[in-house]
């Protein structure tokens, strides 16, 4: 899809700059560039039948359990792969979303190895033995859906763990549940990648960095590592797992559009995650709330396709 609404013409040219000098900085310090916390290559290749002499990503989902939530049910799946040791998510909305490599057959299951693993259909009850719902007289596969919302979210510990308002992480995975909840259907993949790919511990390192008066990019720079290491290919085979073809995305990041386009998934819409905090009741008041600055940053330096509030155009410079 055209990737529409960039509020700034400088934002792809600064972007392109940091690409290219990073490059160049990889290519003049190979050896200053941390790999530690970057995903895996692919020999770390789990030793099971199912990855076998497999060098392309490959995901298989483990297990699936329902979800309540005060809002509704989910059904969160888990996922192992062959890029690297991380169990990636997928928080799925609705029971026409199945996943393929669940619900096949594995050599000598029983029933009961299949409901505990979760590939059973419809609702468990107590004392149930078959993995299908003999009760369950809907036949939900006939029916069309419309293509369903999908959020691909990156592990934050800070922000959805200890609530720190340094970025808007909790809110935007909250958004998402509550917004495909409300659609009917669709699917929140949540990747172990935190940081931006570089791990709790640089993460930590490059909030001190901002701290010191450094943005959110110049500080990863700091600490040798790209502005953003993110990777989607593994939440794109979940999708294909999921059946999940063409896709609304909920996103402001165009790298990720592009990302999970040149995979082969087609995103129809994108969805814009406004934050609370820059929505038309914009509070002027608020200036000097950290988030405010991390998401401009985000907008000057990232290409995320968000509107900056008046108020805060000419408050914090990039640096
Ligand atoms: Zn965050």
């Amino acid at each position: 899809m055209p990737i529409t609404n960039v509020t700034s013409t400088k934002c792809s040219s600064t972007t392109a700059s940091i690409k290219k000098n990073f490059t160049n900085g990889l290519t003049n310090n190979r050896h200053l560039f941390r790999t530690s916390d970057a995903i895996k290559p692919p020999s770390a290749i789990p030793p099971t039948s199912f990855f076998k002499n497999n060098n392309s990503v490959k995901v298989e989902c483990q297990v699936r359990a329902r979800i309540p939530t005060s809002t509704g049910e989910f059904f969160l799946h888990l996922y192992r792969n062959n890029r690297d040791n991380k169990e990636h998510l997928a928080v799925v909305y609705g029971d026409n979303i199945r996943s393929n490599s669940l619900d096949a057959p594995r050599p000598g299951e029983s029933e009961m190895d299949r409901i505990v693993r979760g590939a059973y259909r419809g609702r468990l009850k107590p004392g149930q033995i078959k993995s299908e719902d003999i009760n369950d007289d809907s036949n939900i596969s006939s029916i069309e859906f419309p293509p369903p919302l999908v959020r691909i979210h990156s592990e934050c510990f800070t922000g959805e763990t200890v609530h720190s308002a340094r970025c808007d992480c909790g809110e935007q995975l909250d958004e998402a549940m509550r917004l495909i909840q409300l659609e009917g259907h669709g699917v929140v993949i949540y990747l172990r990648q935190e940081g931006r790919g570089i791990g709790l511990a640089d993460k930590l390192r490059a909030y001190n960095l901002q701290d010191l008066g450094h943005d959110t990019v110049t500080a990863n720079l700091f600490l040798k590592h790209p502005p953003d290491l993110r990777n989607y290919d593994v939440a794109t085979k979940i999708l294909e797992d999921l059946n999940l073809s063409n896709i609304r995305l909920l996103t402001n990041n165009p790298d990720k559009i592009e990302q999970i386009e040149d995979a082969g998934i087609k995103v129809i819409e994108r969805i814009p995650m406004v934050p609370i905090a820059w929505q038309k009741s914009h509070d002027p008041k608020r200036i000097g709330n950290e988030v405010d600055q991390y998401l401009k940053v985000k907008v000057e330096r990232m290409r995320h396709l968000l509107n900056i509030p008046e108020t805060l155009l000419h408050i914090y410079r990039a640096s």
